[in-house]
C-alpha cells in the first residue's frame, strides 16, 4: 500500500486531517497512533501489515453499507468512497462531509429502525443492535430483521429473570451460520431465534423458564449458562 493511500486511509476514517501529499510526517505518524490505539494495535505509527488489514477490514464494512453498485468494495478509501458516504450521510441526517468518523461509523453500526419497526421503542433492555449478525465481515450486521415476537421474549426474560441479559447470537447471515455450526434452516436467519444468557441463571432456570412461554416454538441450553430460543 503507498504512503498516499494510507493517508487516505486515515483521511476517510476522520483521523487525519492533513494533506495527502504521499510523505508519512509527524501528523500522518499521530494520526496512525490514534487509529491503532482505538482498535487495539502496537501503536507504533507506522502503517504495518496489521494496520493496513484492520482499516481495510473496516471501510469494507463501511463500503457494503453505503454501495449501490456503483463503489468497489475493496477496503480502499478513494474518491469514489468519500463521494458515496456523502451520499449516504445526506440520506441520513448527517453532515455529508464524506468522512466515515465515529459519528457516521457509529450511526452506520446503529441503523434505524425500518419503517414498521417503532416496536423498538417499546423494548426495554436490549438495543437493536445486540441482534446484528456477528460476522463481521459478509454482512453489515442485518441480513434480516429481528421478530418483534422474539425481541419481546428476550426483553420479558430479561424483566421475569431479573439479571441483565448478554445475547450471544441473533441474526446470523448464512456464511456466518454455516461456520458457527448452524443448520442450515435455523431460525436465526430470519431473526426468529435468540441464544440468550441471563446474569445469575443457570441455563437450566432459563429454559425452565423458556418452556412455560406459549410462543415458545423449541428451546434448548447451548452450555451451562446460554440458552437458545425460537418462535414459529
Ligand atoms: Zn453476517
Ligand atoms: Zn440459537
Amino acid at each position: 500500500m503507498t504512503i498516499k493511500q494510507r493517508q487516505w486511509q486515515l483521511y476517510y476514517l476522520g483521523y487525519y486531517g492533513g494533506g495527502i501529499d504521499g510523505i508519512w510526517g509527524a501528523q500522518s505518524k499521530a494520526a496512525a497512533v490514534r487509529f491503532q490505539k482505538e482498535h487495539a494495535l502496537d501503536a507504533d505509527g507506522i502503517f504495518g501489515p496489521l494496520t493496513i488489514a484492520k482499516s481495510m477490514e473496516i471501510i469494507k464494512t463501511i463500503q457494503k453499507e453505503i454501495t449501490d453498485g456503483k463503489i468497489a468494495i475493496d477496503g480502499l478509501a478513494g474518491q469514489e468512497t468519500k463521494d458515496a458516504t456523502a451520499q449516504w450521510q445526506r440520506e441520513n441526517g448527517l453532515t455529508p462531509d464524506g468522512i466515515a468518523g465515529a459519528e457516521t461509523r457509529s450511526k452506520m453500526l446503529q441503523l434505524p429502525a425500518p419503517e414498521g419497526d417503532d416496536w423498538w421503542s417499546g423494548i426495554q433492555y436490549f438495543s437493536r443492535k445486540e441482534f446484528a449478525c456477528k460476522c463481521g465481515r459478509y454482512c453489515n450486521g442485518y441480513p434480516a430483521q429481528m421478530q418483534r415476537g422474539i425481541v419481546e421474549l428476550a426483553d420479558r426474560a430479561r424483566g421475569e429473570l431479573k439479571g441483565a441479559g448478554f445475547v450471544s447470537s441473533g441474526l446470523r447471515c448464512s456464511r456466518h451460520n454455516a461456520n458457527v455450526g448452524g443448520v442450515s434452516d435455523s431460525r436465526h436467519l430470519t431473526g426468529k431465534a435468540v441464544d440468550l444468557r441471563i446474569e445469575g441463571k443457570s441455563a437450566r432456570q432459563t429454559l425452565a423458564w423458556a418452556q412455560r412461554q406459549p410462543e415458545v416454538r423449541y428451546a434448548y441450553a447451548i452450555d451451562t449458562s446460554f440458552v437458545h430460543m425460537d418462535i414459529e
